[in-house]
């Protein structure tokens, strides 16, 4: 993992392992890691803990025992992790973006299923696995239109493979509560 956190992870929140319940699954929304970086960087500090590149490369922007802001309401108990993806890139809230097409290499997503194994064996109660969409619902007015609205947050989005990714985490918490030891 390539670990090269933003400059001001020290003015976050310290917590303890055992306050974190859930990861959140993102998409960055950018055209590459780098735009990420730069808005993570310089912007109103809005960002995930870890980050995973298209190739499947692995990048720590927070550590996990401080409180990253990337999802209203429930940052404290949450790990955030944002998949690089265009998403609705460049106009988020324009009506004519709300349908992403970039698919998710499989590199990304098998680096993302062994980020959240390990994740798993570092915190011991961590038990939720949502997507960002489902724990923000909002409504905004779109860009183009002020009669129209759009979702506020939409990542991962429709192209993310949901239903393998959450049946890869339901079978390794299975494991785990039964007792004998993920491999
Ligand atoms: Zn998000």
């Amino acid at each position: 993992m390539d670990e090269r956190p933003v400059s001001w992870w020290r003015e976050l929140p310290g917590r303890n392992r055992e306050e974190v319940t859930t990861v959140v699954l993102h998409a960055t929304e950018t055209p590459d890691l780098e735009t990420a970086r730069e808005l993570a960087e310089n912007g109103d500090r809005v960002c995930g803990h870890l980050y995973i590149d298209r190739d499947g490369g692995v990048h720590q922007f927070v550590p996990a025992d401080r409180v990253a802001a990337h999802v209203r309401g429930h940052n404290s108990r949450s790990i955030g992790i944002e998949l690089v993806n265009r998403g609705r890139y460049p106009d988020h809230f324009h009506s004519r973006f709300q349908v992403p097409d970039e698919e998710f290499p499989a590199a990304q997503v098998e680096a993302l299923k062994m980020v959240l194994q390990g994740l798993r064996q570092e915190f011991p109660a961590l038990r939720e696995l949502v997507r960002h969409s489902d724990l923000d619902q909002a409504l905004v007015t779109a860009a183009d239109d002020a009669g129209r609205t759009v979702r506020r947050r939409i990542d991962p989005g429709p192209r993310f493979p949901w239903r393998e990714v959450k049946a890869f985490w339901d079978q390794s918490t299975d494991a785990s509560t039964s007792g004998s030891s993920p491999t």
